[in-house]
């Protein structure tokens, strides 16, 4: 960790935001609210939400590190749509069709990995960056066996997750205020997603490493829910994709 201890920072982790603007600016408010120096982001900016535009531009202008996600790959036509099924596959050409330009390059330009001193960066997993999802102890160990970083950062799951590499491996889902110790322990970190969270709770999920004090705090911060719905339905998204906004499912 030595340029990141240099350099004291803070920094936001972020992923799969997936064209929630209200779920994106709420926890754009919380981390300037408290003094975050950074943003990484890690992938699926677009897919399933109704501002995938304002998203980009906003993730443009504030992160230090984007990955790409399977579904901005998928919206760049650099991945057949076919690979997505039913919702997916239907929220995945609205995006084609309303996506302008400058977020168009935005996205083109990024890629599913980045390793910075310190710490590795995929949007799936060392082993698949692009589809691997980390949910079993077999993905787990191949990603801690494939990087040597001492943190390993994936989103792709929608999960909030901690896994720590000791003699075994242990930790699990993170729920909210979930607090580590980085002294020792390599770690596997999902920050679980800003704008569609599966883990059963709606709020935008969200991480905050502090590489002076060495620890790392899930967040959930709540949003709007329903006004992202409004828009989805008035844009004719998928009402399923709508729905399970409010459940984080
Ligand atoms: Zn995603």
């Amino acid at each position: 960790m030595r340029i990141l201890r240099k350099l004291g920072m803070r920094i936001a982790v972020l992923s799969d935001v997936h064209a929630n603007l209200h779920a994106l600016e709420a926890v754009l408010c919380e981390l300037d609210a408290g003094g975050v120096d950074q943003l990484w982001f890690l992938g699926d900016l677009v897919g399933y939400g109704p501002k995938p535009n304002e998203c980009a531009a906003l993730l443009q202008e504030r992160a230090a590190i984007c990955l790409a996600g399977n579904h901005d790959l998928v919206v760049l036509g650099k991945i057949p749509i076919a690979a997505f099924a039913g919702e997916a596959a239907a929220a995945a050409r609205w995006t084609q069709a309303v996506l302008d330009e400058r977020a168009r390059a935005f996205l083109d330009a990024l890629q599913p990995s980045a390793s910075v001193p310190g710490a590795g960066l995929f949007h799936g997993s060392p082993r698949d960056p692009v589809w691997e999802y980390v949910l079993t102890d077999d993905a787990a160990e191949a990603a801690f066996a494939l990087t040597e970083e001492p943190i390993v950062l994936v989103g792709h799951s929608h999960v909030a997750l901690e896994i720590s590499d000791g003699d075994d491996l242990r930790g699990g889902q993170a729920p909210a205020a979930t607090e580590l110790d980085l002294g020792r322990l390599r770690r596997l970190l999902n920050p679980g997603s800003v704008g569609q969270p599966r883990d059963g709770d709606p709020r935008a999920s969200w991480l905050e490493i502090d590489n002076d004090a060495r620890r790392a705090t899930f967040r959930r911060t709540d949003y709007p829910v329903e006004l992202t719905q409004a828009e989805m339905r008035e844009v004719g998204l998928p009402e399923a994709l709508a729905a399970r906004l409010a459940f984080g499912i």
